[in-house]
């Protein structure tokens, strides 16, 4: 597994939601703080615009009154004097929606009568303007007082008329009523002396009128205009008595008055819930929103992560699959720079004996254990995966053949500790092919492809073969016999030479065995370890081997005819023919035997070891075999030894014949002779004929001869022969 390697991509889009949401929740911080100044600024203009509206209106009325006070003056003047009774000043008083009307007379009486008390007297002795022109003052007793002249013919009588009005009922306030209640509205002449107050729309409580004028005094030390002035038209958010209050100030046409409104500010108490309801409204939108994103993304993640370990994850390993390798290789290879790592592949050799030996679950432990090996191995940017099978790739960073190698030895070494961990312990061997990348290629299948070539032409003697141009040239020959493979069979340059096989204890015709040699007109002679392999890779092997067949049939027809003395033919079946259970290719051998019309037991056929473990279907080649009994051959297991052989095939398996491998007797020891005497006596109890392969010496031929081996093939007797010269060895054998 690579270690470095994150999904930036994830990354990238939750960084990028992150941001956005971030982004979204100051916007909405910024929106609300606008938002909240904006209405600020609105309500205090609308305070501001309400206090002048009732200022002008408070001015308009005044005149109102004076004006209609004025009229009626004009026509009490023609009236004759007892017609003015007081029944007709209330009624007058009503109509003009004034508190009272009264006539004050500097001379007579006033009426009604009431008012001529020493208050009012004095009142009308400091203020004789009244009987000359109209008048507007105010006291805290009658409110607002209006007086307008009656003149007589143009002059004036000594009469005058005196309309009052409550002063908080002539204010109009649009204000609401929880703020009317705090509402202080002040009527203050040019000298700064309070006129009137008011609180709330009623009359301010002496105390309070008092204090305020107290301060007002202070105040307007400067003189009330220079300090009321500049406020005009203006309105101020201030500290007011410890509260926060809306000021508006507004002059009067009338006797230099001025309008001082103060409203307490409550636009915040009024505004501010809303607004944090707003501003929480938008976090808990823009929360659910990114939980919803979120979950989406999450979702998708996970959607993802599954539908990943389904492709991309080896279930054995716990690792990836090398669809996942190649992706994360890419990736690795882009970040790190491609020249500098090496792409291995490992191949278990003879893993199938593991499996045959020890069975599947030990078999799928040694492939974790590898696994687990090499993922421990890996450093900053590495990479491994198990491809398939019992193939790995370990993608390493260095480009240096010397630390390629160390590193795979001491890969192996730690491999080979296995043993210790569990009880049996087994040395794995492993055809290791690499490629150094150098340069940048268009996919990482090309570099898995030539760290698998390289392997593929593994030398034994090297702890890992590198993929370099002795390879490209292998691979070239390889291709070029590929292209001549169909041309050389129709033109018949497969050739059968014949080795002989000696029988020790009986006194019979040699027999022999079939062995395919590839003569080429350009190439020459081509040996079967130059074109088997690469035959089983591609599967052409299997015309091959029928192409033998055929010629061997041919051949024990003719001989028949020329009724020359034989015993067997054995003719080498690839594994290849038993790795598709439902092809029926005994059928091919069979009918090719019929189309010669040889009889039975005159042709065996040999199967290696590997071809029935890797069958891995032993029902299935236990039926080919009998299948093949059926059809008249006898049935050899080949090479039998060279592997880690099981005894139990024997069993499973009806063979007639046995051949030790050439190993037994290369370095031959006193261990390898207790196993040939052995297995002799075995096959023997089973009815089995031995033939041991690869013999080269006098000595080997009569140890063989005293075990009771059946036959002997080797050069010892003669290499494999053409046929023309076999027949010549035949014949120079006979007696
Ligand atoms: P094999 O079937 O085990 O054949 C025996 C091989 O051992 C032959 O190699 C033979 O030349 C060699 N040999 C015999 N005696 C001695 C000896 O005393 N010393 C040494 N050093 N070698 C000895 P050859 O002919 O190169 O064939 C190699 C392998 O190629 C065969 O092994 C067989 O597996 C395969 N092969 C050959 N012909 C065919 C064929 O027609 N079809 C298939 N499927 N495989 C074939
Ligand atoms: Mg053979
Ligand atoms: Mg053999």
């Amino acid at each position: 597994m690579v270690k470095t390697i994150v999904n930036k991509r994830h990354k990238l889009l939750i960084a990028v939601f992150i941001l956005v949401f971030a982004a979204i929740g100051f916007g909405f911080l910024v929106n609300t703080a606008v938002l909240q100044r904006k209405i600020i600024h609105d309500a205090e203009v609308y305070s501001q615009e309400d206090n002048e509206h009732d200022a002008i209106h408070f001015e308009k009325r005044m005149e109102d009154k004076l004006y209609f006070l004025g009229e009626f003056a004009d026509i009490a003047a023609k009236m004759p004097e007892d017609a003015l009774t007081q029944e007709l000043l209330e009624h007058k008083s009503s109509i003009f929606s004034l508190d009272q009307i009264v006539v004050l007379s500097r001379t007579s009486a006033s009426i009604p009568p009431s008012f001529d008390d020493p208050e009012m007297n004095d009142w009308m002795q400091r203020n004789p303007q009244i009987f000359q022109e109209p008048t507007i003052s105010a006291s805290q007793e009658h409110g607002v007082m209006f007086t307008v002249p009656i003149l007589k013919d143009g002059i004036p009588s000594g009469q005058a008329l005196l309309g009052t009005k409550e002063y908080t009922s002539l204010q109009c306030t649009n204000q609401q009523e929880s703020e009317q209640k705090d509402q202080i509205s002040l009527l203050v002449d040019s000298r700064g002396e309070l006129v009137f107050a008011t609180l709330g729309g009623e009359s301010m409580p002496q105390k309070m009128y008092n204090k305020i004028q107290e301060d007002l005094t202070k105040h307007f030390s400067q003189g009330a205009q220079t300090v009321l002035k500049p406020l005009y038209g203006k309105y101020t958010v201030d500290m007011l008595y410890g509260k926060k209050v809306v000021v508006s100030v507004h002059p009067l046409s009338i006797n230099g008055w001025t309008q001082i409104s103060i409203t307490p500010w409550n636009i915040n108490a009024r505004y501010e819930f809303h607004l944090w309801m707003y501003f929480l409204l938008c976090i808990l939108f823009a929360l659910v929103s990114a939980a919803m994103v979120g979950y989406v993304i999450l979702q998708n993640i996970r959607a993802k992560k599954v539908l990943n370990k389904a492709a991309y994850h080896d279930f054995l390993t716990d690792g990836m699959t090398n669809k996942g390798f190649q992706l994360q290789a890419r990736e690795l290879l882009d970040w790190g720079g491609w020249s500098s790592y090496t792409m291995l592949y490992f191949d278990v050799c003879s893993f199938e004996y593991i499996n045959e030996t020890w069975g599947f679950e030990m078999g799928n432990k040694c492939l974790r254990h590898i696994y687990d090996c090499m993922n421990e191995d890996l450093r900053q940017g590495e990479l491994t995966a198990r491809s398939e099978n019992d193939h790995f790739f370990l993608m390493i960073r260095s480009n240096s053949e010397r630390e390629v190698k160390e590193r795979v030895t001491a890969l192996i070494d730690k491999i080979n500790i296995f043993g210790e961990a569990y009880s049996e312990s087994y040395l794995f061997q492993f055809s290791v092919g690499a490629y150094i990348v150098g340069e940048v290629q268009e996919n990482v299948q090309i570099l898995q492809d030539r760290a698998r070539r390289a392997a593929k032409f593994h030398d034994k003697n090297e702890i890992c073969t590198f993929y370099d141009y002795k390879i490209i040239e292998k691979i070239n020959r390889e291709n070029r016999l590929n292209a001549l493979f169909e041309d050389s069979l129709k033109n018949h340059d497969f050739q059968v030479y014949l080795q002989p096989k000696v029988y020790l204890q009986e006194k019979k015709p040699c027999a022999a065995e079939a062995l395919v040699r590839w003569v080429h007109p350009e190439e020459g002679m081509i040996y079967p370890s130059d074109f088997i392999p690469l035959f089983e890779d591609n599967g052409k092997i299997c015309a091959l081997d029928l192409y033998v067949f055929e010629e061997v049939c041919k051949l024990i027809a003719q001989w028949r005819e020329e009724n020359r003395l034989f015993s067997e033919i054995s003719v080498n079946v690839s594994r290849e023919h038993l790795k598709n259970a439902n092809a029926d290719f005994e059928e091919s051998y069979h009918k090719i035997k019929d189309k010669y019309h040889i009889p039975d037991g005159l042709i065996q056929l040999e199967l290696t070891e590997t071809s029935l473990l890797h069958a891995q279907q032993l029902p299935h080649v236990a039926q080919v075999i009998r299948d093949f009994h059926e059809d008249g051959f006898t049935c050899a297991l080949d090479d039998f030894g060279f592997g880690y052989s099981s005894l139990s095939m024997l069993k499973d398996f009806s063979i007639d014949t046995i051949k030790l491998d050439r190993g037994f007797f290369v370095n031959e020891s006193q261990k390898s002779r207790i196993v040939v005497e052995n297995m002799i006596r075995l096959a023997h109890d089973m009815d089995i004929e031995i033939v041991a392969e690869g013999i080269e010496e006098k000595e080997q031929v009569e140890l063989l001869r005293k075990l009771g081996c059946d036959l002997i093939q080797g050069y010892y007797y003669s290499k494999p022969l053409s046929i023309s010269d076999f027949v010549a060895w035949q014949n120079a054998q006979l007696p």
